[in-house]
């Protein structure tokens, strides 16, 4: 089985031209549906490789084709590996080059319309450690993400999923109210349970903070006083509770999604994902939270079951998506009932277990 790890690292904006990215991110739209283009101020070698891809684009993890016409669609490059021992992989005409003998990721002319132009990036850690995995850097794409120049790596390695010693880990989602729940299971039995992790309190707090100085931007706007000291300090302190509160979530999920990861690998488990219905949860948070942060900490959910995904089928750990439910019995499926201190009694086969690790019990079941 290929398994595929993805990053995105930020370019230098002074030594990228946006326009000329903008350009390309186009054409390659147009290669998508089979267009071809050959604008004359464009290199050709660039341009080359643009339709040169068109047969193996498929194959390309980060590349969904664009749904729309005009759509900016990143832009495939060829890669080119040349490793510590000198050997070189890949293709000799490619406009990007991970040269691990000096530590630096090579981009030509890609990233402005000049004749020869190429840029430099430190090697990050990330690829460094891919291939010490055994993975191979297969995949660049260049492209603009809320304007920014990204390079695109996607990281490719051969891998057999390993066989469970016994060990299940189940990982509960929809808990999201007291964290991510997990419970390591062995022989029918729950040995470890702990919920945390994607505390939405501090984040529907920055959130709501965030759109309290946008009000009062806006008032202050509405009387014409946009251009004040008071006003330019709001709309400041706004976008910064915002973005805080996005780096939030997205920090949380990449540390719950490695560390869930680690633990599954520790101990040899299978893992068994809460299968979530994300319509249901998309209107309970935005019924709980209002629309604009419950679609903010769904996606912060949503992005760490993919990061768990990815990285369980990087190390090449089994996994299974199911229902976790927390109100039906996990022995005869009858609605069970709450009790007194969160505890859930089913009244049909006497099953009864705290609320929490109801979800943790339907894991149990395979
Ligand atoms: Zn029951």
């Amino acid at each position: 089985m290929k398994a595929h790890r993805a990053i995105l690292i930020k370019l230098p904006r002074d030594k990228c031209d946006a326009n000329y990215i903008k350009r390309l991110m186009a054409l390659t739209n147009l290669a998508y549906r089979d267009y071809e283009v050959w604008t004359p101020d464009l290199p050709k070698r660039v341009q080359h490789q643009l339709y040169g891809f068109k047969d193996f684009k498929k194959s390309l993890v980060f590349g969904t084709e664009p749904k729309r016409w005009f759509a900016r669609a990143w832009v495939p490059l060829k890669m080119q590996r040349v490793y510590n021992d000198g050997a070189k992989r890949g293709a000799t005409d490619a406009l990007v080059v991970l040269d691990f003998r000096n530590n630096i990721i090579k981009i030509r002319q890609v990233c402005r319309s000049e004749p020869g132009y190429s840029i430099e990036l430190p090697m990050p850690r990330w690829v460094v450690e891919r291939v010490g995995e055994g993975g191979d850097v297969r995949f660049a794409m260049i492209g603009l993400r809320d304007n920014e120049p990204y390079l695109a790596l996607v990281a490719e390695r051969e891998v057999e999923p390993y066989q469970s010693s016994g060990y299940i880990l189940a990982i509960d989602v929809n808990s999201w109210r007291y964290g991510i729940a997990w419970g390591l299971i062995r022989s029918g039995r729950i040995v470890s349970f702990k919920q945390d992790g994607l505390n939405p309190q501090r984040i529907v707090s920055l959130y709501n903070q965030a759109i309290k100085r946008e009000k009062k931007l806006g008032i202050l706007k509405r009387l014409g006083l946009d251009d004040a000291i008071n006003a330019k300090r709001a709309g400041r302190m706004a976008r910064r509770l915002r973005s805080r509160a996005y780096r939030l979530i997205n920090e949380e999920a990449m540390f719950m999604a490695g560390k869930l990861v680690r633990k599954a690998l520790r101990y040899g488990a299978f893992v068994v994902i809460d299968d979530v219905d994300w319509e249901g949860l998309r209107e309970l948070l935005t019924r709980k939270y209002g629309g604009r942060v419950g679609k903010l900490l769904l996606s912060g959910l949503k992005r760490f079951v993919k990061l768990l995904v990815t990285q369980l089928e990087w190390y090449g750990a089994p996994y299974e998506f199911r229902r976790l439910y927390s109100r039906k019995c996990p022995r005869c499926g009858h609605k069970l009932t709450q009790q007194r201190g969160r505890v859930m009694v089913c009244e049909n086969c006497g099953f009864k277990a705290p609320r929490d690790k109801v979800p943790i019990h339907w894991a149990m079941k395979l």
